[in-house]
């Protein structure tokens, strides 16, 4: 029997506020533990929440990139359970009247456009964080009431591959929005994967399963591959996926059984005594609408029109906005786009990548790889010394002309002095010449590697080319 995956995806994202939900203490992570603390977000007795104007803005600005609906009149619930992290006993969400619903975001997977629809997001607080030492166990609350953002999938997703590659959609949005920073290992995105699976060509949901605690894109799929692999074996066998919560255990690349669904919570939501109901005005949504940047399929889209660009270049240059952006000066400086697109793609983000720095962290600026490009385009230098000018650039910040200039890469165009070096290298290889006359042509490659090597690489190769086709002809 083949089986298709059923996937959907319940997302936590914290955003990028300066304070709190419902309280005034500040959110920066890694500070001394409860040091941002205060009667609201520690749970003390008759404090009442205020709510945070600017976690509303972002919903509602993730909410319309998502093309959701946003509701005018939403309203927080009380989640209640008990742990030590969560001293109110309850954590404060919304249930039944989420800020927004009904959205979609399109992704791409190898080529086909999907299209993956957005249930509910809906806005709520975080919980503190237990640290289990030797000796007994600590409470941080530092983390109590930082706002979350859960944004939960239609299952509408078929495939690992595709949960991933949706998850860095939703991310690129995130922080092109700025709603979000999107640091999986710090926890600021984090993601629960339900997954079920039915015989390929069938309509009926199977019984899902939900995963826990999934911290990378990678892992996301990884888990995903395993769960239905385990799922597929259980059928096999007669037996019955039972609905439970699992978790994934990195170590192993294996899911564990965490709680079955007689376990689950009974959460006993309740409307949020202490909160009047949200009211959103039209006007408030028209000007958070007016306030959006350029989303990254629109930014695609016109990469393409506007310069001309290839899908692949597209994608991958839109990926960020710092980098859009990046590449968008470069060409509004005078560079042609796709010889921008083709040096940035290769040089710049391998070397972003090996330093593990983001594109306004380094010294190299658009200017400066436009000057390069130009070095190259008069002839002032070969495209191979050019990748090590680029290398130095990255590294030092410095000009390309300074660069060409210390160290002497000006490229040799003046036929004598090729000339010299083309007569060194046939007479230090007479074997070579012989083999070449008697019609062994592609030994020519041979010829223009020695006197590219001879002259440091300064040598213009298409001149040298012509010089030993001729000298050997
Ligand atoms: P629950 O009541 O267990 O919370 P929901 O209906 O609220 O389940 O859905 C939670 C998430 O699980 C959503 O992302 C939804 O798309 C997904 N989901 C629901 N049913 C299935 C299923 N049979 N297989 C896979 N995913 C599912
Ligand atoms: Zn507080
Ligand atoms: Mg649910």
């Amino acid at each position: 029997m083949k089986y298709e995956a059923v996937i959907g995806l319940e997302i936590h994202a914290q955003l990028l506020t300066e304070t709190k939900i419902f309280c005034g203490c500040s959110t920066r992570f890694g500070s001394e533990p409860n040091t941002q603390t205060c009667p609201v977000c520690i749970g003390m007795p008759g404090v009442l929440p205020v709510l945070n104007r600017r976690v509303v803005e972002f919903a509602i600005k993730t909410g319309l990139a998502m093309n959701c609906k946003i509701s005018s009149y939403s309203r927080f619930a009380r989640k209640n359970y008990f742990y030590p992290d969560l001293p109110k006993g309850y954590q404060i969400s919304q249930y039944e009247l989420p800020i927004c619903e009904n959205g979609y975001v399109d992704i791409t997977v190898d080529g086909v456009k999907r299209r993956v629809g957005i249930t509910r997001i809906h806005m709520e607080e975080d919980a503190g964080k237990n640290i289990h030492q030797k000796d007994g166990s600590l409470v941080d609350l530092n983390r109590a009431g930082v706002p979350l953002m859960e944004i939960v999938t239609e299952p509408d997703i078929r495939s690992p591959k595709e949960a991933a590659a949706f998850m860095r959609k939703l991310r690129t949005i995130l922080r092109y929005l700025g709603v979000c920073d999107g640091n999986m290992e710090q926890g600021s995105l984090r993601c629960d994967a339900n997954v079920s699976i039915r015989p390929e060509g069938t309509e009926e949901f199977g019984t899902k399963t939900e995963i826990k605690n999934i911290n990378s894109f990678k892992f996301v799929e990884r888990a995903l591959e395993y769960e239905i692999k385990r799922q597929i074996k259980i059928l096999n066998e007669g037996g019955k996926i039972i609905q439970e919560t699992r978790l994934w255990n990195v170590d192993t690349g294996t899911t564990q059984s965490m709680r079955s669904k007689e376990e689950a919570h009974d959460y006993r939501y309740f409307p949020e005594p202490d909160l009047v109901p949200l009211e959103v005005s039209k006007e408030w949504i028209e000007e958070i609408r007016q306030s959006m940047p350029e989303l990254p399929d629109e930014k695609r889209n016109r990469f393409i029109e506007e310069f001309g660009l290839p899908e692949y270049d597209a994608d991958i240059l839109t990926e960020e906005r710092t980098i859009a952006e990046w590449f968008e000066e470069c060409v509004r400086l005078g560079a042609k786009p796709k010889e921008v697109s083709n040096w940035m793609l290769t040089e710049l983000l391998r070397r972003l990548n090996e330093s593990g720095k983001e594109i306004h962290e380094i010294a190299l600026t658009p200017q400066h790889l436009v000057d390069l490009l130009k070095l190259i385009d008069n002839g002032t230098i070969s495209r191979n010394i050019g990748k090590n000018v680029f290398s130095e650039m990255f590294a030092s910040g410095q000009s390309p002309e300074k660069i060409v200039q210390e160290k002497g890469l000006v490229q040799i165009t003046d036929t004598s002095e090729i000339e010299k070096m083309v007569e060194d290298v046939i007479q230090a290889n007479p074997k070579e010449v012989e083999r070449y006359k008697n019609g062994e042509t592609k030994l020519l490659g041979f010829f223009v590697g020695q006197v590219m090597k001879a002259s440091k690489g300064k040598a213009n190769p298409k001149v040298v080319n012509e010089l030993i086709r001729k000298k050997l002809s």
